[in-house]
Parts: C-alpha cells; sequence; structure tokens
C-alpha cells in the first residue's frame, strides 16, 4: 500500500512550510481583526520572518563566488561555451514566449478597457455619457493623489535606473565584502567569477588548489543552507502573518481584479503549459514530477519575492531532489536567477499595455513590438529582489511614450502579483538547468571519462 511515513519523512519540510503558510495567514488574519498592533509591535511581529530573509541573503555572495568559480573552472572553456550558448538561447526564448503570451492575453482580456469604449469600437454609435466607467475614474482621480510630489523644481522621481544603468552594472564597482544593505550587484558579480573561475582553469596544478579551496566552499554554504531551511517553516509564518496584517486597502484587490486576473492566469499559463511542454519536447520526462521536486523553492520565491533570496533553496531542490549535475546548476542557476525571469517579462507587457488602455491609448504594431522587446531587456535587467520588476517597467513605459509616472497606479497590487511572477521566474531557471543538462550530456559524459577532477564529489 501506501508507504505514508516514508512520504512524510522525505518530505517533512515541504509539508512543514506549507503548513506554516496557512497557519501564518490564519495569525494574521486573527490578529488583525482582534488586535490593534503600533508600528512597533508590528516591527517585533514581523521579526521572525525578517530573520529568515537575512539569513537567506548572507549565504547569496559565498553560494554564487563559490558555485560560479568552480562551475566555470571545472568545465574547458570549450564546454562551458557550449553550455553558456544553451543557457542563453534557453533564458531568451522562453522570456519572449512569455511576453506572446502576456500580449496575447492582455489584449483579448482587455482589464483596462472601459466597457464605454469598447462600445465605441464596436458599434460606433455615440456613447453613453451618463455611463460612469468607475474604474477608469479610480484611476483618474487616483493618479492626481498619487503624482510624486515635487522635489524643488525636479519633476520627476530619480529612483528609476534608465537602461544604461543594467549595461554598467556589469562592470560597477563589486563590493565583495561590504554591506548587504545596498543589495549585492550580482550581474557583475557573475563577470567576475565567470573571468576568474576560466583563469583558474587554465592554471593546472596551482589552480587545483584555488578550485579546491572554492569547492569545499561551496559544501560548506551548502550545508548552512541545510540548517537554514530547518528555520523556515517558523520564518514564513511569521512573514506572511506580518504581511497580512500591514495590508491597507483590500479593496483595491476587488477594483484591479481583471488586472490581476490577467498576470496570474497568464503567469499559470507559462508554467502549466509553456514550460513543460518544452521540457517535455527536449528531455522527455515527466515535466510535472520536476515542477514537484522544486515545489519548496516555489514556496520560498511565494513568500520572499526574490530570486536571489531563494536561490539557495532552488540550489538545493535542483541538486538534490531532480539530480541535476552540478557543472549545470552552478553554472544555469545563478545566471538564471539574474537575468532569466519569464514572469516578470510576462508582468512588464501585461501592466505597460494595461496602462494604455487604461490612458486611452491606442497601440500601433510597432509600439507593440517595442513593448515585447523593451519587456525583455526590462525583465533582464531587473534585479532577484522584490518589487524590482516594478522599477524596471519604466523603460517599457517610456519607450512606447506612456507617462513613466503610471507605474504608480499599479503599484498597490504589486506585492502580490511580485510573489507570482517570483515564482515563475525560478520554475524557469529550473527548467532551464535541466534542459541544458539533456542537451549538454555528450559534453559531460567525455568530461567524466577524461577529467581527473571530480568536482561533483569532492569529498
Ligand atoms: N521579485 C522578482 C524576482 O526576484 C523580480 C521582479 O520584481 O519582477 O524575481
Amino acid at each position: 500500500g501506501w508507504d505514508f511515513k516514508g512520504l512524510l519523512k522525505r518530505n517533512w519540510l515541504l509539508i512543514a512550510t506549507i503548513v506554516s503558510v496557512l497557519l501564518g495567514i490564519g495569525l494574521g488574519v486573527v490578529v488583525r481583526e482582534y488586535a490593534s498592533l503600533s508600528h512597533l509591535h508590528k516591527q517585533y511581529f514581523g521579526f521572525p520572518g525578517e530573520i529568515l530573509m537575512r539569513m537567506l541573503k548572507l549565504v547569496i555572495l559565498p553560494l554564487i563566488i563559490s558555485s560560479m568559480i568552480t562551475g566555470v573552472a571545472a568545465l574547458d572553456s570549450e564546454v562551458s561555451g557550449k553550455i553558456g550558448l544553451r543557457a542563453v538561447v534557453y533564458y531568451f526564448s522562453t522570456t519572449i514566449i512569455a511576453v506572446i503570451l502576456g500580449i496575447v492575453l492582455v489584449m483579448t482580456i482587455k482589464p483596462g478597457v472601459s466597457q464605454e469604449a469598447e462600445h465605441i469600437d464596436r458599434t460606433g454609435t455615440t456613447p453613453n455619457v451618463t455611463t460612469v466607467d468607475t474604474l477608469l475614474d479610480l484611476y483618474k482621480t487616483k493618479r492626481k493623489e498619487l503624482e510624486p510630489p515635487k522635489v524643488k523644481g525636479n519633476t520627476t522621481i530619480t529612483t528609476f535606473p534608465p537602461l544604461s544603468t543594467t549595461v554598467m552594472n556589469i562592470t560597477k564597482d563589486y563590493k565583495i565584502v561590504g554591506s548587504y544593505s545596498d543589495g549585492i550587484n550580482v550581474l557583475g558579480l557573475i563577470v567576475f567569477c565567470v573571468a576568474f573561475g576560466l583563469v583558474i582553469g587554465k592554471m593546472g596544478e596551482r589552480g587545483r588548489i584555488l578550485l579546491e579551496f572554492f569547492d569545499a566552499l561551496n559544501e560548506a554554504t551548502m550545508r548552512l543552507v541545510q540548517i537554514i531551511m530547518c528555520y523556515m517553516p517558523v520564518g514564513i509564518l511569521f512573514l506572511i502573518a506580518a504581511k497580512i496584517i500591514e495590508v491597507e486597502d483590500w479593496e483595491i484587490f476587488r477594483k484591479m481584479g481583471l488586472y490581476m486576473v490577467t498576470v496570474l492566469s497568464g503567469l499559470a499559463i507559462h508554467s502549466t503549459i509553456c514550460l513543460p511542454l518544452i521540457y517535455f519536447a527536449i528531455v522527455r520526462k515527466n515535466p510535472y514530477t520536476f515542477t514537484l521536486g522544486m515545489a519548496q523553492a516555489l514556496v520560498t520565491a511565494l513568500m520572499i519575492s526574490s530570486s536571489s533570496a531563494t536561490l539557495p533553496v532552488t540550489f538545493r531542490c535542483a541538486e538534490e531532489n531532480l539530480r541535476i549535475d552540478k557543472r549545470i546548476t552552478r553554472f544555469v542557476l545563478p545566471v538564471g536567477a539574474t537575468i532569466n525571469m519569464d514572469g516578470t517579462a510576462l508582468y512588464e507587457a501585461v501592466a505597460a499595455i494595461f496602462i494604455a488602455q487604461l490612458n486611452d491609448y491606442a497601440l500601433d504594431v510597432g509600439q507593440i513590438v517595442t513593448i515585447s522587446i523593451t519587456a525583455t531587456v526590462a525583465s533582464i535587467g531587473a534585479a532577484g529582489v522584490p518589487n524590482a520588476g516594478l522599477v524596471t517597467m519604466v523603460i517599457v513605459l517610456t519607450a512606447v511614450g506612456l507617462p513613466a509616472n503610471d507605474v504608480t497606479l499599479i503599484v498597490a497590487v504589486d506585492w502580490l502579483l511580485d510573489r507570482f511572477r517570483t515564482m515563475i521566474n525560478v520554475l524557469g531557471d529550473a527548467y532551464g538547468a535541466g534542459i541544458v543538462q539533456k542537451l549538454s550530456r555528450r559534453e559531460l559524459e567525455r568530461m567524466d571519462v577524461t577529467s581527473d577532477v571530480d568536482v561533483t564529489n569532492p569529498f
């Protein structure tokens, strides 16, 4: 019959995490109803969750450094070039698919078009001027309210980075040892690690010392991750409870319903149909078993809205549950967490066209193509941190001549959408690792025969 005990034993962490999500929602609702916490008490209440976030962020740096350097150094440069190329082709094509899916959905569902406007479209009759479209009205007033305060004559928000910043980050100063508060420049770090890994790989005997050092560092970091993961259910319980207490405007969800449905159904289709199809076409294995193996990472992404901070868990799921070759995960996952964001790309396209619809702004074909290109760029440029996609939205909006400040219209629901798109971002990275492994099996087998440094099993 059923090996219930074994099932429980193997998946205790996942089960505990899901239970803690439910408990957290319950706790949040109860505290919200029956206790009115002061601002300070709310912060105390959220602290156990904050600890989880800090612990996860703490291991990202050693994890990325050790995995990227050993990943690159262990392969010869020809093989790593091939694997890198395959990964980039995968990242790019799945992101484009996500964007196109988003555009098709938002143009079909039309969440931002008022009933009235559609009426004119179809029949050409004069609109009934007494019909008030509440959604559109809400936005017109809300937009005025949310107009950012003008700072000393400067009219625009200055926190939005222009496109060039993304490019410049590649070579920006990266503090290897520095404060985490301003975030890690992961893109710059990856470039450094690739270069360093390539050099070590070419150094021969003395390079091996470094390779073994970074390999041991990786092992140690992953053991740390294992310990952190035991704390995960507690942290997640308080993260979600604190969020429920904190949200001020639940009503906005009803008003933004159709927009949210558009984004969420796009994410659902991409993750349950598009990615699995591609996986099945190439790997010929059950894609849903694959998704299930990633469950712990997916719940984590959903709870913490950051693909970078989820990276340690992504690694564990991919290597332990799905048994993906470490030479692949070390390469594909950190880069993927930084530049491969299918969920974000889909979201950017939907949100930009939604804003155009709210503004009664008709987009021509050229502008829709522009949106698909800039949405892709914006998703690559977004860091794997909470709400990053909202910030890079500005690239998309300005490219088609929409007011950049209109992102304020969708801020209120972003915390929720951010969670779901992060989850799809992480899933896309994992599928990428699975697919690249399959495509690279020949090179990997050849290396198994010739290589004397076995990074897959250092001890
Ligand atoms: N939070 C997302 C991530 O970490 C990025 C985004 O805001 O879209 O993957």
